[in-house]
């Protein structure tokens, strides 16, 4: 009878934790094990599992994608829509090389595969990229774009599910942001007009993580400034192969400064095939149905842990219908006890 005293308990007591439901039986029963049955019990009640947020974030390692050379990947990304430009322009469909961080900002009308994928072959004239990184947008998880990818002899690779922090084009989207409003705050639909500039800016600044401008990287020089033309800068010049080998190694301590920080804020964690998790909701508040997203159930589950496609990276099905959920990273989810 133990377990059905527990559960009866539990729920009359309207899924209360542990500590209240020991102190209600233990007052009334006694069997040897009460605490650590109670203590087992209800750390796999469904419910509950659903319903009670956990406060610490588990994560798996952060793994940064460290490039070696010029095109190992790029990162492809579409911005906005915005509105309605000079030529009538409304995306700007980003594409960036990891290694260098050079950047092309290509305006589009339409943000269809067809779009991209002509602006992508203009990219290749400049970089030749191995493999190409984007989110799982309709464009690029279509045929055409699957087909023109191959046909250039580019992998594509996607983001997974609700985690875009790989794609560095994100970081790319925010200081585009950061441009517009200073550049354009006065009038808004200018944008397509400045935005070879914008790319000249940006080819031509200091990247953070690598330690040179993009276009040093590429062509070992980068635009002159108007200080340029006056004062020559008191540094030798590198060669191009020598400013590479500094890039690979300002990008190893740059990923290796990120991760430190990154571990210290979350837990790590890793998943084996079998194993049953739950997926963490968005928090999206859905005003139009009246559903109050705090009363919405935290969690959904149990799924499977299907396959491990990449290290934090697990494909989940449903354990009834083996039906596939998705591919989620190790940060949305959390273990589900049976
Ligand atoms: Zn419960």
């Amino acid at each position: 009878m133990r377990q059905d005293i527990i559960n009866q308990v539990h729920v009359e007591m309207g899924h209360q934790g542990t500590y209240k439901v020991i102190k209600y039986v233990r007052d009334r029963f006694f069997w040897k094990g009460l605490t650590k049955d109670i203590k087992n019990q209800l750390r796999a009640c469904h419910l509950c599992q659903l319903s009670k947020k956990s406060n610490i974030t588990y994560v798996g390692p952060c793994k940064s994608i460290i490039t070696e050379n010029i095109g190992d990947i790029v990162m492809a990304d579409l911005y906005g829509p915005l509105v309605s430009g000079t030529f009538g322009y409304t995306f700007i469909f980003v594409i960036q090389d990891s290694f260098s961080k050079f950047i092309k900002l290509y305006p589009l009308k339409q943000s269809t595969a067809k779009s991209v994928v002509t602006k992508v072959k203009h990219f290749v004239e400049i970089i030749k990229p191995k493999a190409i990184m984007t989110d799982n947008g309709k464009q690029f998880v279509s045929n055409h774009w699957k087909q023109s990818m191959s046909e250039l002899n580019i992998k594509p690779i996607y983001t997974t599910v609700r985690n875009p922090r790989p794609n560095t084009t994100e970081r790319v989207n925010k200081e585009l942001s950061r441009l517009f409003r200073t550049l354009c705050h006065t009038n808004h639909k200018d944008w397509a007009l400045i935005l070879p500039k914008l790319e000249e800016l940006y080819n031509n600044s200091y990247h953070n993580s690598t330690g040179f401008t993009p276009c040093e990287i590429l062509y070992g020089e980068s635009n002159e400034m108007s200080f340029d033309k006056v004062i020559s800068k008191s540094k030798d010049k590198h060669n191009v192969e020598q400013i590479r080998q500094q890039v690979r190694k300002n990008l190893k301590e740059a990923s290796r400064i990120r991760n430190t920080k990154f571990d210290k804020r979350n837990r790590l964690i890793k998943y084996n095939i079998g194993d049953l998790v739950k997926i963490s909701r968005s928090n999206r508040s859905d005003a139009d149905n009246k559903v109050m997203s705090k009363f919405n159930l935290a969690y959904e589950g149990p799924y499977v842990i299907a396959a491990v496609p990449f290290d934090n990276v697990y494909t989940l099905t449903n354990p009834e219908t083996n039906e596939i959920r998705g591919i989620f990273n190790a940060i949305h989810l959390l273990k589900y006890f049976k």
